[in-house]
């Protein structure tokens, strides 16, 4: 079920090794495994406190100043 990828430019805490970090998630919790040294490490993904889940109602919609444009637009001759 859990498919384990290995985090690109990771370096593990404990050994100091880069791109030796798999990462999986299972049960609500993100997990961790250093294969040179066996350091584990898991966190909760219960509280996204950090993640940008608010990137697509924070953007502008362009489709304003589009509007603006047709407005005057007509009203030219
Ligand atoms: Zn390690």
């Amino acid at each position: 079920m859990s498919i384990k990828r290995f985090i690109a430019g990771a370096v593990c805490p404990k050994c100091s090794e880069m791109d030796k970090l798999k990462a999986w998630q299972e049960g609500g919790m993100q997990y961790r495994e250093c294969v040179a040294c066996g350091f584990t490490d898991s966190m909760s993904l219960e509280a996204p406190e950090e993640l940008p889940t608010r990137v697509n109602q924070a953007q502008p919609d362009p489709k304003d100043e589009i509007q603006v444009v047709k407005i005057f637009d007509g009203k030219t001759q």
